[in-house]
């Protein structure tokens, strides 16, 4: 079996098979109404590659057209939850000492403007150093899962990783996911400290720490690609 999921099969009065990667890397079967879903199966897994393929790329196109333009109204994540950008005077903020003021919206002064990709990434590394260390700290004594270092990275395509020296990093783009999804890479990468591949026995430590993990899992793989600045 793959582990390839169809998001819709629409079934018709047409007389051959075809699959359509939707501009949201959805998968999308098109097929005669008499059609066996073992059939469909099938042709899943002979074009499996393809499919994935074909999704990857649009997951990139698409993560490129996500690229913020740091315009007024603007939406940015951050922990799961959506916060608009407001782009205000100077003087309305150098009162706080800070370029990028959150709370419960993104303020930025207009004069900070042409840099404002380098001070959101410095946001987001902060708040990502913080909350995701205090993630670790906390699963680290609960579990008693001994770590070396901690650091965040600006990987793009791992969310997170644990060295042969129980040296583990994060990726910056984690502090845009809700915090059980943060908590289930936490988890994963403090279960390597004791396993080092993904064999049975790391997803059952995995399993006994976060009974539910395999909803988070799943949504990083779902909406990884939108978690972008
Ligand atoms: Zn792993």
């Amino acid at each position: 079996m793959t582990n390839i999921k169809i998001d819709q099969i629409i079934r018709s009065k047409r007389k051959t098979l075809s699959l359509e990667i939707t501009t949201d890397a959805r998968l999308i079967v098109r097929a005669p109404r008499i059609t066996s879903l073992s059939f469909i199966e099938k042709l899943i897994l002979k074009k499996q590659l393809w499919i994935q393929d074909k999704q990857k790329l649009v997951k990139e196109k698409y993560a490129q057209s996500q690229s913020k333009r740091f315009v007024h109204g603007e939406k940015f994540l951050y922990l799961g939850n959506t916060y608009h950008l407001c782009l205000v005077n100077e003087n309305t903020l150098s009162r706080f000492g800070e370029p990028v003021l959150f709370d419960e919206k993104f303020h930025l002064s207009r004069t900070y403007l042409p840099e404002a990709k380098r001070l959101f990434n410095d946001w987001y590394r902060k708040q990502a150093y913080q909350k995701i260390k205090e993630r670790v700290d906390w699963y680290s004594k609960l579990f008693g899962l001994k770590y070396n270092k901690f650091g965040i990275t600006n990987a793009q395509k791992r969310w997170g990783s644990c060295s042969a020296k129980n040296n583990l990093h994060f990726s910056l783009r984690l502090i845009m996911a809700p915090l059980n999804v943060i908590d289930y890479v936490v988890i994963h990468e403090l279960a390597h400290t004791k396993e080092k591949n993904h064999s049975k026995r790391f997803w059952n430590k995995v399993r006994t720490m976060l009974p539910d993990y395999q909803e988070s899992k799943k949504w990083l793989r779902k909406n990884g690609h939108l978690l972008v600045f």
